[in-house]
């Protein structure tokens, strides 16, 4: 069976059930959609926003980009496809919390650590570029898993550069909108939660 084809048959999966159990919300949600939650996580197949939460559609408004990252509030050239969208969640969806979710054995993370160089890495070097402070720092500090320690980190260089955009900051200190970091690990399926009074990250637990 071809790849294409696995997708297919998973169209006609969700055809017969996520579709017919839900027809009446997809019918609703036709007219517009109110998404309380934005989610900025990684393109990494191995971590689905939608799988790890659960979510239904119109729930969560989903953003998914090499390492989870958000780049600082700038103007300059280039084309903003991160800041676009969070500007439309932000401003026009008026989503009430974002979630920048990072996870365990992130290829963005691995390819920040071993630095730049690698000829075929046209966007790819620019782009975890956002993470160069914050790696040094990381190698500096000489911790055991400079992997799992960079990926905690990047959740807070993003949510550090959400805050740069005054439309967040905003409404964050009107407290009309949330900012939280997560981490998920793969092989246990297990999410953490930043704690960033504390700095550090504690399981969410299953019952929350
Ligand atoms: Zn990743």
């Amino acid at each position: 069976m071809s790849e294409f084809l696995a997708l297919l048959r998973g169209y006609g999966r969700f055809r017969s059930n996520g579709y017919r159990d839900q027809h009446r919300r997809w019918e609703t949600l036709a007219a517009g959609q109110e998404p309380p939650v934005m989610i900025i996580g990684c393109c990494d197949s191995r971590v689905d926003p939608a799988t790890i939460f659960d979510t239904v559609p119109g729930q969560a408004f989903i953003l998914r980009n090499v390492a989870n990252l958000v780049p600082p509030f700038e103007l300059g050239g280039g084309l903003h496809g991160v800041s676009a969208a969070l500007e439309f969640a932000v401003t026009k969806l008026e989503v009430k919390h974002i979630v920048i979710m990072g996870h365990g054995a992130c290829g963005g993370i691995s390819a920040a650590l071993a630095g730049h160089g690698e000829p075929d890495r046209i966007f790819i070097d620019k782009w975890i570029g956002l993470l160069d402070r914050a790696r040094d720092q990381v190698l500096e500090a000489a911790p055991q898993d400079p992997q799992h320690a960079l990926e905690l980190e990047g959740v807070k260089v993003s949510l550090a550069n959400l805050r740069t955009f005054p439309f967040v900051a905003e409404r964050e200190a009107a407290g009309q909108l949330q900012l939280h970091g997560c981490w998920f690990g793969i092989a246990a399926g297990t999410l953490y939660e930043l704690d960033e009074q504390a700095g550090h990250f504690q399981p969410v637990p299953e019952d929350a």
